[in-house]
């Protein structure tokens, strides 16, 4: 390198101009496609990188590959960063790739809602304006046998609302074991400050009671609410309210009762061996007046946050100026609406992505990864299955996991290195190092990405 000193500024010199470089035959090419703006702009930029890589003797071939590079940037720049990823972590709901995978009946509806125009707020029948609000209501009614629903962005906007409209200016009741942080900075306290109610807190991080909750009540208490402690659990010596005697002691005061489930299932999760996820229809049924979840945690939809409740609270929360300012879109209401049908039709195993993995037996997991460590050929040597666990995640069912079957390379292979190398790849693999082995869980792939999953492997792993 240190050689090249005197060489470097002769060759960062030789770099054509911007001007001369848009004259090459490749990158006036490029100018046919792409705005003339953006491709100066590109030019520029690989000029200026060429020119530092030369200055810290890292500069072979770049003067040849410049127009290449100008392709590369505008490619960049062009395209939207997000992209598609396989996720062999074995966390089914995986709130940093994405969440809850959608069904076929979904996007084909998402689809279709977006490729035209809709009845989103239109009424067919009478050819006046209708109302977003009902294309899900009737479906989300049946499912959870409350008298009303609404559905705005996502859960958290879903509280947001519910506490603004229902408890400003007045008093919040909230056991001390549940002012959580869920993630992403989302706090219980903070989402009740910036709603304008005041938080009362009542009893201890381990044990309250309904007592509790009865000796807090006072004229300018507005509701009683509940949030599941979705990601984290208290063990040992520990109580909290029944959600009927809660309701019980709230009405009797004409108080709201309002349950934030955080994923909310339609569907028992102990089917699975897994833990009791609390269900949408048993918080109907011991009395929440208001009761709030997500739309892409174990629903298995898009994102969402759907409120049941109350006809006369559902109307309240309608009318409310906020309400306007988190409404979903229509393609958010189609794909919601095709999942919430494959619940009334008793078919989100074989339809739901999130169930049908969470369904997923070991066994079914483990020939679909010997399948790939075939398709590998002798690239598969030293490839090896293990036992394992995948987690549901996505903050439901702390500490729950399912057992599996991992895809594990061989010892030898340097993991993070081979993490690295997966997640540059198109589509990017994210995985798991367990151990300090690199592994697959192929819970949580597609079965129809294991072909794509063995030839990444192949073509990325040293
Ligand atoms: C996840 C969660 C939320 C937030 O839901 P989003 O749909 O992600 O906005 C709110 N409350 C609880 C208890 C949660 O677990």
């Amino acid at each position: 390198m240190r050689g090249e000193d005197i060489a470097v500024p002769d060759a960062v010199r030789a770099l054509p101009s911007v001007d001369r470089l848009l004259l090459d035959e490749r990158v006036a090419a490029l100018t046919r496609i792409h705005p003339r703006p953006l491709v100066v702009d590109a030019a520029r930029e690989a000029l200026g990188d060429a020119r530092r890589r030369l200055r810290a003797g890292d500069g072979n071939g770049v003067v040849g590959s410049l127009a290449e590079a100008v392709a590369v940037r505008l490619e960049r720049a062009t395209r939207a960063t997000l992209r598609r990823a396989i996720n062999a972590t074995g966390v089914v709901i995986h709130t940093n790739l994405g969440r809850a995978p959608l069904s076929s009946a979904a996007l084909a509806a998402m689809h279709e809602a977006g490729l035209g125009y809709s009845n989103l707020e239109y009424d067919l029948e009478a050819g006046s304006r209708g109302s977003r609000h009902e294309h899900v209501a009737e479906l989300l009614r049946r499912l959870s046998g409350a008298e009303a629903a609404l559905v705005v962005n996502n859960n958290a906007a879903a509280l947001l609302l519910i506490l603004s409209a229902l408890a400003r200016g007045r008093e919040v009741v909230i056991s001390r074991g549940e002012l959580v942080e869920i993630g992403g900075g989302f706090r219980i306290p903070d989402v009740l400050r910036q709603s304008g109610a005041e938080l009362v807190e009542v009893g201890t991080t381990n044990r309250t009671y309904v007592a509790d909750f009865e000796a807090a009540l006072s004229e300018r208490t507005a509701l009683f609410l509940r949030v599941h402690s979705s990601n984290f659990r208290v063990i040992g010596f520990t109580h909290a309210p029944a959600l009927g005697a809660l309701a019980h002691a709230a009405h009797a005061r004409d108080c709201i009762l309002a349950d934030d489930l955080g994923s909310g299932s339609f569907l028992d999760t102990t089917r699975y061996g897994l833990a009791h996820e609390p269900l949408v229809q048993e918080s109907v049924e011991a009395g929440a007046d208001l009761v709030c979840f997500s739309g892409d945690k174990l629903l298995g939809g898009p994102q969402a946050g759907i409120i049941v409740g109350r006809a006369d609270l559902v109307a309240r929360l309608k009318q409310h100026p906020l309400t306007r300012a988190l409404r979903p879109d229509k393609v958010t209401l189609a794909g919601l609406g095709a999942t919430l049908a494959h619940y009334l039709a008793a078919e989100p195993e074989r339809e739901v992505p999130v169930w049908r993995m969470i369904a997923t037996p070991p066994e079914q997991i483990e020939a679909r990864a010997r399948a790939v460590i075939a398709t590998l050929g002798s690239a598969g040597d030293g490839f090896t299955i293990e036992d394992g666990r995948s987690a549901v995640g996505g903050g439901s069912l702390p500490g729950e996991t399912l057992p599996t079957r991992l895809l594990a390379v061989p010892a030898s292979l340097d993991a993070d290195a081979g993490a690295a190398a997966l997640r540059r790849a198109r589509p990017p693999v994210v995985a798991r190092i367990e151990h300090d082995r690199l592994v697959f869980d192929l819970r949580t792939v597609l079965p129809e990405e294991d072909e794509i999953l063995a030839t990444l492997l192949a073509a990325h792993l040293p």
